[in-house]
């Protein structure tokens, strides 16, 4: 049978209610124990595969990223089909990253204190402390919990639900983090092994608002080239400290003139920011100066155009026996860098997520742009509408800093399991076991 909308209503609230505080506390407690800095997701992986295998998801495995790194799946819900074989609920897929950037610097600030080890999860006034709490440990275990609750009350989603936690999300770590996880999984979409849903939600932090648009990036490396000369011919150098000088106020000039052409009502203006330069270093005309720069891409701009007008600025400078080179450094879901992104406000999953808020905390849901770059485009070009939406605040996140609420914890938890409630309909279990 199908639940009527009023009775399923009631469902939600009562699978809302099953999420267990203490539980979900220790689940993320546990989680942060596993340190997986990129690209050392093995034993994190490995743990959660085992919360899926001890609970009720039909389906589970592991795909290979590459070497020891995997990918790992989960399917539950979505076995009663119509006359024509769809399923009869809508589908969603979950999704987060097992990765976490390093905790270099995280000891030294906290020596000789309950919160000195970045993997002990200590809680202290009401937040759990350490490296990846937030981003995004806790996004993992809001979604095994969401469905346990789904299962303690009797239930499995009538609409399939897929959990996938990609491995090499995080960037900082030489030689990765150019989202080989979410590549892997995008081949197994495309090739029928993970099943296309109707909805993503990818469990970033978001301190628990809707963030429905992201910005795009560029990370691109400049490196300026002259003559290095003896300090006191400096007519015989070149000077590319000098060239550089130029460069910087050409590119600090292109960021404001940027931040001028548009404001996403969401994401709002595009920037630059020089976030490192390097020259010199010998009592002698300085011969080398390099800078390293992100840009920030709005919806509606290209990577590609982005990138063409970095390359014009560096280009323009045009000096005696100067030369100059720009490279892109860090290709996601495009070989130059991540693109820009946004689903409809007025999506239905976006309003059945805003209801969901509402019913669980009482307050509207607040709709937000995300103040960075995550996985969700891979899953815009499969033709997957997606959002991220999880606890935690990403301002503390890759710091010394990094802690997670456990009250916000526990409220993004329910508003999850009433989403899964409401956006994919509620079977009993018996039922659903008849059906197969
Ligand atoms: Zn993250």
């Amino acid at each position: 049978m199908i639940h009527q909308p009023d009775k399923s209503e009631t469902d939600a609230e009562r699978v809302a209610a099953a999420v267990d505080p203490d539980g979900l506390v220790a689940l993320v407690q546990s989680a942060v124990r596993i340190p997986s800095v990129t690209p050392n997701e093995a034993a994190i992986a490995a743990w959660a595969l085992g919360q899926l295998e001890a609970d009720q998801w039909p389906t589970t495995g592991s795909t290979d990223v590459n070497g020891d790194r995997s990918n790992v799946f989960a399917t539950t819900g979505g076995s009663r089909l119509d006359g024509s074989g769809r399923e009869l609920g809508r589908s969603l897929l979950l999704a987060g990253h097992l990765d976490t950037v390093h905790a270099d610097g995280w000891r030294e600030q906290w020596v000789g204190t309950e919160r000195e080890s970045p993997y002990a999860a200590p809680i202290v006034d009401g937040e759990i402390w350490g490296c990846g709490v937030a981003d995004q440990k806790a996004g993992i275990c809001m979604i095994v919990e969401a469905i346990r609750a789904v299962n303690r009350c009797g239930f499995r989603p009538s609409g399939s639900v897929t959990a996938l936690f990609v491995a090499d999300e995080e960037s900082g770590q030489a030689g990765s983090g150019i989202s080989a996880g979410m590549h892997a999984a995008v081949s197994a979409f495309r090739s029928g092994f993970l099943p296309k849903p109707d909805f993503a939600i990818y469990t970033e932090p978001t301190t628990s608002a809707i963030y429905s648009a992201q910005m795009g990036f560029l990370i691109a490396e400049i490196t300026v080239t002259g003559r290095s000369a003896y300090f006191g011919r400096p007519e015989l150098g070149a000077d590319a400290l000098k060239a550089g000088h130029e460069l910087l106020a050409r590119l600090w000039q292109h960021s404001d003139d940027i931040a001028q052409l548009a404001c996403h009502p969401l994401v709002g203006r595009a920037f630059l920011v020089v976030t490192e330069v390097r020259s010199g270093g010998n009592v002698a005309v300085p011969g080398d100066f390099s800078a390293s720069l992100i840009r920030k891409i709005l919806p509606g701009e290209t990577v590609d155009h982005a990138a063409t007008g970095l390359r014009d600025v560096v280009a323009s400078i045009d000096l005696p026996d100067i030369t100059t080179s720009i490279t892109f450094t860090a290709p996601r879901d495009h070989p130059l860098g991540g693109t820009p992104s946004e689903v409809r406000i007025d999506h239905p999953g976006v309003a059945t997520l805003a209801t969901s808020i509402e019913a669980i905390t009482g307050t509207a849901a607040r709709l937000e742009g995300a103040p960075y770059w995550s996985e969700g485009p891979f899953l815009r070009d499969l033709g997957i509408p997606s959002v991220y939406f999880a606890a935690g605040d990403i301002s503390n996140c890759h710091t010394s800093f990094e802690r997670l609420n456990i009250d916000e914890l526990v409220t993004a938890t329910r508003t999850l399991a009433h989403f899964v409630a409401s956006w994919c309909g509620l079977d009993p279990i018996g039922a659903t076991d008849a059906a197969k």
